[in-house]
């Protein structure tokens, strides 16, 4: 039986390894070149960056286990350094509360993990075991459609590469994909069987976040000692996260040199979205300044990244869009069915592929 997964972050790549154990032939399809998909990493002048998710939990005996049999688990670390909630009166209580309080809520320091080389190496790892040749890269989905009498899907592709381009035939498609990026998928398929708006509906009723990601390198940066991150407490302040990464993974950046990550939160996000990088920068310089009175240095060098789909805004808890289209071998799975966290995402994936195990046998 052929599986076609349309989406190579971590969702899909969950359900092509599970579905491939099991004796199912995957196909994976991936419009971009790197895997991983919102657990991004990029290397910029010799630093390894992680553009998109920036530490993950395991809190599940499911994760854990997955992350021991895909190879991944000896290639991650706890945070180097506690991440402290802001505003708050005190530094060292801060610090101290960040560090005491953590263990026992089961989420906090040193509960957050990182992969030493950037958190595309989770994606890497599942690609190896489940084999290259299963995982096309550079393959945009444009449409799919349905052969009612084969009982069969068409994708139809384009690539960067004119020879991706073109129809592939599958027995069950898996869309692995944000919400909107699913339902415009759906949309640009029609004619689909009529069901299908039922589902389309669903996925577009699901909102994300945006979020603005400016990375910057200084000498020097002294603010916060003994921080590794600061995490807003509430949702006005303009950035939700600040990270220092030569001190949540000091092995990743440059000896005696700060590299920072700073990303705005949804509000801010939206507002910046689209906008020049110049005024992602000025909004950035102003919330340090007013919200954590940090004075933005001269900068060595700088990245800005804007991501339209980073966060679901909800959880999409009805499935009967799903189940309205059970006729048609269609599975969908992506953090917008769990909560919109790495670990969930690895779990949206398995379950996609439990029940199309269950529907398929
Ligand atoms: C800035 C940011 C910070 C975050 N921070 C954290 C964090 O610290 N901790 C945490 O746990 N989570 C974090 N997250 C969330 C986490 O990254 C996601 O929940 C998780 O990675 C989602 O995985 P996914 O497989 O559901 O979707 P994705 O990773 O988005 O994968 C979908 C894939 O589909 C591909 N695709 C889309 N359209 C097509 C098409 N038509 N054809 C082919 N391929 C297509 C995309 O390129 C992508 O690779 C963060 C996300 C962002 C953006």
């Amino acid at each position: 039986m052929d599986i076609a997964i349309i989406g190579a972050g971590l969702a899909g790549l969950t359900a092509a390894y599970a579905l491939t154990q099991r004796g199912f032939n995957c196909e994976v399809l991936e419009k971009s070149r790197a895997l991983g998909g919102r657990m991004a990493t990029r290397r910029y002048q010799d630093v390894t960056l992680d553009h998109g998710a920036q530490y993950f939990t395991v809190q599940t005996a499911a994760f854990a286990s997955f992350l021991r049999e895909v190879g991944a688990a000896e290639k991650m670390r706890p945070l180097a350094a506690p991440v402290v909630s802001y505003p708050f009166q005190d530094l060292a209580a801060a610090l101290a509360e960040a560090s005491r309080a953590a263990p026992a809520e089961g989420r906090e320091f040193p509960h957050r993990y990182v992969f030493d080389s950037g958190m595309t190496a989770l994606a890497k790892s599942i690609a190896e075991r489940i084999g290259e040749r299963r995982i096309i890269r550079e393959c945009f989905v444009e449409a799919i459609a349905w052969d009612a009498a084969a009982r069969r899907w068409t994708l139809h592709t384009r690539g960067d590469n004119t020879t991706l381009g073109g129809a592939r035939m599958a027995d069950w498609v898996i869309l692995a994909l944000p919400a909107p990026q699913a339902a415009q998928l759906l949309q640009r398929s029609q004619p689909l069987p009529a069901p299908f708006a039922q589902l389309r509906n669903a996925l577009e009723s699901v909102d994300y976040h945006p979020c603005v990601t400016v990375i910057w390198n200084a000498t020097n940066e002294t603010a916060y000692p003994g921080v590794g991150a600061l995490r807003a407490a509430a949702s006005h302040y303009p950035i939700g996260w600040l990270a220092w990464l030569d001190r949540i993974a000091p092995y990743r950046a440059p000896s005696g040199q700060s590299v920072i990550i700073a990303q705005f939160a949804p509000r801010a996000s939206r507002a910046l979205l689209d906008q020049p990088e110049g005024i992602a920068l000025r909004a950035l310089t102003l919330a340090l300044d007013a919200d954590l009175q940090i004075e933005l240095p001269t900068l060595q060098w700088m990245q800005i990244k804007q991501w339209r789909y980073a966060s679901p805004a909800a959880t999409l808890t009805d499935l009967s869009g799903l189940s309205a289209v059970a006729d048609f071998n269609v599975e969908a799975c992506g953090d917008y069915l769990t909560n919109g966290r790495v670990e969930s995402a690895f779990l949206s994936g398995l379950a996609a592929a439990d029940r199309l195990t269950q529907r398929a046998g």
